[in-house]
C-alpha cells in the first residue's frame, strides 16, 4: 500500500477464462495519468484492438475511483465506469456518486477490468480474503433494487454492509440506452455501457474490502477541506420554489448576461437538489422542449408550475451525501402507487419525460422515474425516444396501430407510462424505441429521421445548445459526445480558473447576449480550458456540482499534491488533462470515428432559428468554433484528429 491516495494496482478479470489478475502500476503511470478518467485512457487506449465490437469479447469494461477518493478531500467520492460504447461506437464513459466508489479502494484497486464474456451469468464479489466469479442465475431477471437487496445480503457478512453495482433487465436485454445502477437507483447512465455489462454476462459487482486508503498528507488534506466547507455551508434563506421561474424569466428579457457564480447555484442545489431548475431553466431557455421543437410558448409557467422544486421537497422523507459529500443534494421520496420511495428525480429526469414530452403530471414522472432507474435504464434518452416517437406520431410517420394503440399525442402521461413499460419489456412498440432514437429511426425508416436530435448517436442532454453555445460545442467534440457534464459556456464561468491556472482569459463580467454566438475563437479557448478542467475533476472522482463553486473555493489541485506528495502546478495538471484528452480523441480516431462527422442535430445549433420562445433567432455556428477546439489541443484543424507522433508521445510518456 502506498502513501500516496492511490493503492497502485488494477486488476484484470478475464470472463471467459474465469481468470482474475493483479497488475502493479508504476508511479510513473500515475502521475501521468493520475487515476479515474486519466487511468481508463491510459488502460482502454492500449488494450482494446481497433475495431472491436462494442458488445464482443474483446471490448474492455472497466470501473474506477477517481484519484481523490477516500483521501479526506471533498466531493470525490464519485466513480466512472468506461468501454467502448455501443450507442456511439467509439469512447464511453458514465459517471456516478452515491458510495460505491471507495468500496473499489477498499478492495486495494484503482480500478478493476473486465474483458471477455462469460459463458453463464456471473457477479464478482471480493472482499480482504476472497476474490471470485460466482454464479448470478439467481439474480438474472431481477431488477436493481432488488439484486442490490439480495446480493447485500447474501454476501454480505454480517457488519460488511458489501456495495454494490448492477445492471437491471435493461442491460441483461443489451439496451443500447442502458447504465448502471448502485446505492438503489443511483444510475451511471451514459454512453449505453449497461449494454456492455448485459453482453457479457456480469450481472454485478459486490465489494466488502476493508483496506485503508493512505494520502500522503492527511493534516494538510483535512486543511484544505475545512477551508473549502466554509463555502458549502453558507446558506442563506432563499426564494421559494415558484419564484425560481420568475429569475429564469428575468433572465430571459434581459439583454445582457452576467457572469454566473456558482455560489448561486450551489444554495438553490443545496436546498432543492437539481430540481431547482425545473421551472428556471425553461423560463430563461436553457431546457429544450417538445423535442427541440417547442420553446416557453409550448411550456410556460402554468404548466412548470406543476413540477416547481417546492413539489420535490415537500415528498423527501430525507436528504443524503453521497460519500466525502459536505453539500448533500440527494433525497429520498415518498410516492404513491406501485414503489413507496424513489430517489429525487433529477432535473434532467423530470425535463426529459416532463417538458421535453409536454407533460405535466408530475406523479408520472416519480413512478417512471423508479421504473427506469430499477430497469437501469438512461432517463435522458429515454425521455428523448418516447418525444421523438410522438412527433413521428404527430406527423404521420407512425400511427395508433404501430404504436401497438397508444395515442402518442403530446403530453398524454398515460401513453407515456405505457410505452416506457414497454421499453423495459422490449414489448411490441417498446421494442423499436428500446435501444435509442438512433436504433428507432433505422427501425422506422428514412422518413423518421427528421425528428431524430442525436450527437454521434447519443441523445443530448437537457441543457439548450442554442441557449448557451458552449453546450452546443461540448455535445459535438467531446470524446463522448451529447453530455451536457462536460462543459458550456456558463461552466466556465462559474469554474473561475483563471484564479489559479495562469495565463488563461478570464469570463467578461458582463456582456450583450448576442454577442456570446459570435466569437469562435474566445468560445474554443474557453471550451477546450473546460474540458480539461473536467478531465482533472473526472480523474480525481470529482462532483461537477462542488466544482461549480470554482477551482479556488474547492481545491482539486491543492488536494492532489497533498495526497500524493507531488509538486505539479495547476498548470502542469492542465497539461496532464489535455493528454488525457488527446488520448480519448485517439481511441475515437483508432476505432474509425471522423471527429469532424460527429456534431449534433442541425435543430439543436438553431438550423433554422426558432421563431418564438427564448432561443428565438439563435443559431450556432458550430464548424468554426469546432475547428479552433481542435487546434487548442494541437489537433488537426480540419479533421480534428490528432497526429500519430503526438498520441506516441504520450503513449510513450506513460508507459512503465
Ligand atoms: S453535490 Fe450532490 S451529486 Fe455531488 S457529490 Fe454531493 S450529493 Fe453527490
Amino acid at each position: 500500500m502506498k502513501n500516496k491516495g492511490y493503492m497502485g494496482k488494477i486488476l484484470h478479470v478475464d470472463l471467459a477464462a474465469n481468470e482474475i489478475r493483479e497488475e502493479v502500476l508504476p508511479d510513473s503511470v500515475y502521475k501521468k495519468y493520475l487515476g479515474g478518467m486519466g487511468l481508463a485512457a491510459y488502460v482502454l487506449y492500449e488494450k482494446i484492438p481497433a475495431g472491436a465490437d462494442p458488445l464482443g469479447p474483446d471490448n474492455i469494461l472497466g470501473f474506477l475511483p477517481g484519484l481523490l477518493t477516500g483521501t479526506g478531500s471533498f466531493f470525490t467520492g464519485r466513480w466512472m465506469v468506461v468501454g467502448k460504447s455501443p450507442l456511439t461506437g467509439g469512447w464511453g464513459d458514465a459517471n456516478c456518486g452515491g458510495t460505491f466508489s471507495p468500496a473499489i479502494k477498499r478492495c486495494g484497486y484503482d480500478g478493476i477490468f473486465f474483458s471477455g464474456i462469460s459463458e453463464k451469468p456471473v457477479y464478482l464479489y471480493m472482499d480482504d480474503h476472497v476474490r471470485e466469479l460466482r454464479d448470478a442465475s439467481d439474480v438474472w431477471g431481477m431488477d436493481a433494487v432488488e439484486t442490490e437487496e439480495y446480493l447485500g445480503k447474501k454476501d454480505g457478512n454480517k457488519g460488511k454492509q458489501p456495495k454494490v453495482a448492477c445492471i437491471g433487465p435493461a442491460g441483461e436485454s443489451i439496451s443500447l440506452i442502458s447504465g448502471i445502477s448502485t446505492d438503489k437507483g443511483r444510475m451511471a447512465a451514459r454512453s449505453g455501457l449497461g449494454a456492455v455489462m448485459g453482453a457479457k454476462r456480469l450481472k454485478a459487482l459486490v465489494l466488502a474490502g476493508s483496506k485503508r486508503i493512505v494520502p500522503h498528507d492527511r493534516e494538510e488534506i483535512k486543511k484544505i477541506s475545512q477551508t473549502c466547507n466554509k463555502w458549502v455551508q453558507f446558506q442563506p434563506p432563499f426564494v421559494s420554489g415558484p419564484m425560481t421561474a420568475f429569475v429564469g424569466a428575468l433572465l430571459r428579457f434581459l439583454p445582457t448576461v452576467m457572469a454566473m457564480d456558482g455560489m448561486l447555484y450551489k444554495i438553490m442545489l443545496k436546498k432543492w437538489g437539481t430540481v431547482a431548475m425545473n421551472q428556471m431553466s425553461p423560463e430563461m431557455g436553457d431546457s429544450p422542449l417538445k423535442n427541440w421543437k417547442g420553446s416557453i410558448k409550448d411550456w410556460g409557467i402554468r404548466k412548470s408550475y406543476a413540477s416547481n422544486p417546492d413539489v420535490f421537497i415537500d415528498c423527501e422523507k430525507v436528504k443524503y451525501h453521497c460519500y466525502a459529500c459536505p453539500l448533500g443534494c440527494g433525497g429520498i421520496c415518498t410516492t404513491e402507487g406501485k414503489y413507496s420511495e424513489t430517489h429525487k428525480p433529477e432535473y434532467e429526469t423530470v425535463l426529459s419525460l416532463g417538458g421535453f414530452c409536454m407533460n405535466e403530471d408530475v406523479e408520472a414522472i416519480f413512478y417512471l422515474n423508479e421504473v427506469l432507474n430499477r430497469a437501469g435504464m438512461d432517463t435522458i434518452s429515454a425521455g428523448h425516444a418516447i418525444a421523438f416517437a410522438m412527433e413521428c406520431y404527430e406527423h404521420g410517420v407512425i400511427t395508433r396501430e404501430d404504436a401497438d394503440g397508444l395515442d402518442l399525442t403530446w403530453g398524454n402521461s398515460e401513453a407515456i407510462v405505457e410505452l416506457v413499460e414497454k421499453m423495459v419489456r422490449r414489448e411490441g412498440f417498446g421494442h423499436v424505441l428500446a435501444d435509442g432514437v438512433k436504433q428507432a429511426v433505422e427501425r422506422i425508416g428514412k422518413k423518421a429521421e427528421p425528428y431524430a436530435v442525436l450527437a454521434g448517436g447519443q441523445e443530448p442532454a437537457m441543457h439548450d445548445s442554442r441557449n448557451d453555445p458552449g453546450f452546443a460545442l461540448h455535445y459535438s467534440v467531446e470524446p463522448t459526445p451529447g453530455r451536457h457534464t462536460l462543459g458550456s459556456l456558463l461552466y466556465y464561468e462559474m469554474f473561475q480558473l483563471w484564479k489559479v491556472v495562469k495565463g488563461i482569459p478570464k469570463a467578461p463580467a458582463m456582456y450583450w447576449k448576442g454577442s456570446k454566438y459570435n466569437d469562435p475563437d474566445k468560445l474554443a479557448e474557453f471550451g477546450a480550458t473546460t474540458s480539461k478542467y473536467m478531465t482533472i475533476v473526472n480523474s480525481v472522482g470529482g462532483c461537477l456540482f462542488g466544482a461549480f463553486l470554482g477551482a479556488k473555493r474547492i481545491r482539486f489541485f491543492d488536494w492532489m499534491n497533498a495526497a500524493t506528495g507531488w509538486e505539479f502546478t495547476p498548470n502542469q495538471y492542465m497539461d496532464k488533462a489535455a493528454d488525457i484528452h488527446t488520448l480519448k480523441q485517439a481511441f475515437n480516431v483508432k476505432h474509425g470515428l471522423e471527429p469532424n462527422k460527429i456534431k449534433i442535430s442541425e435543430r439543436a445549433l438553431g438550423r433554422p432559428a426558432q421563431t418564438e420562445g427564448a432561443n428565438k433567432g439563435r443559431s450556432v455556428e458550430i464548424e468554426a468554433m469546432m475547428s479552433r477546439y481542435w487546434e487548442q489541443f494541437g489537433w488537426d484543424g480540419e479533421t480534428g484528429k490528432p497526429s500519430s507522433e503526438h498520441v506516441e508521445r504520450i503513449a510513450a510518456a506513460g508507459g512503465k
